[in-house]
């Protein structure tokens, strides 16, 4: 993704894509002090942006890093990457990082904060195939508790057992990992949320140890508002045996549908197609 024309927002000012480089001693390289944002942009519009912006301030802040921006100035870093390269519709990347210092260690007091903003396009996050189901297989490695890792950032070093999960259920032939947390209960995927639908009412995990995504938060008060029981509760896994329809949420998976999880099987069914359908009229609105 390096070799290729466009503009990137980096500490301040844009430059060249192919310029957008950082140094090997980086801090963030060796020790994952980085924290980003995954956003997109509908019709000219960032879907709530500064929520957004807030969000990766507040993911700083919990790995004890200062965000040298303030959110009006991180949603202007952004319009201002789109402008440059010209997106309507696109995915927006923020990301802010512990960088080189005058020294090289685990302390970073001195290793200045930097931060840029990348846009590419980028259609359907699970290809062609949404509407025959994704297929997910259960993670070995399990969400880490919050007493182990700030899980309410999001932050590069929660992703290490993503990516492992990741190419683990690709070399099974399932699109993506669904985790359980470290006391066994269902929590999410590698990037995004999960919700499972029974009798007409929607069950999904309490996201107070794992992201509480901006997608979620937005599906759930729209079900709410919408009259449609929303329970956000622990979630065993031998619970998925009476889940009809599952699906995930989350800003590049937007409302994807799950057709099978591990032996378990779930149908496509037209409360998840409603509930997609209901989200991208918002997205767009
Ligand atoms: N969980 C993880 C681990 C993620 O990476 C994401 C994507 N940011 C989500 C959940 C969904 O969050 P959001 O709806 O804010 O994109």
């Amino acid at each position: 993704y390096d070799d290729r024309d466009g503009k990137i927002w980096m500490d301040g000012e844009l430059v060249d894509w192919r310029d957008a480089k950082v140094h090997i001693l980086t801090h963030a390289l060796h020790y994952a002090s980085s924290v980003f944002e995954g956003e997109r942009c509908y019709n000219g519009k960032i879907f709530k942006g500064h929520e957004h912006s807030l969000r990766l301030i507040e993911s700083a802040r919990l790995l004890d890093m200062e965000s040298p921006y303030s959110a009006d100035e991180i949603d202007a870093a952004k319009e201002a990457v789109l402008k440059a390269n010209g997106f309507t519709d696109a995915y927006v990347r923020a990301v802010m990082w512990r960088g080189s210092g005058d020294d090289m260690g685990v302390s970073a007091r001195r290793n200045p904060v930097r931060m840029a903003v990348a846009a590419w396009e980028w259609g359907s996050y699970y290809g062609d195939a949404k509407w025959q189901g994704a297929k997910l297989d259960i993670a070995k490695l399990k969400r880490p508790s919050p007493e182990t890792i700030p899980t309410a950032a999001k932050a590069a070093g929660l992703y290490m057992i993503c990516t492992m999960s990741k190419h683990a259920a690709e070399a099974k032939g399932c699109s993506d990992a669904l985790f359980m947390d470290w006391e066994g209960y269902v929590a999410e995927a590698t990037g995004a949320n999960i919700f499972f639908i029974k009798d007409g009412e929607v069950h999904t995990p309490l996201a107070d140890r794992f992201l509480n995504g901006i997608t979620r938060q937005t599906i759930v008060q729209m079900l709410k508002d919408n009259g449609v029981p929303v329970h956000e509760r622990r979630i065993r896994p031998e619970e998925m045996d009476g889940f009809q329809e599952c699906f995930l949420t989350g800003t590049a998976a937007e409302v994807t549908p799950v057709g099978q999880i591990g032996d378990w099987n779930f149908q496509v069914g037209q409360m998840t197609r409603k509930i997609s359908d209901d989200y991208e009229k918002l997205v767009r609105a």
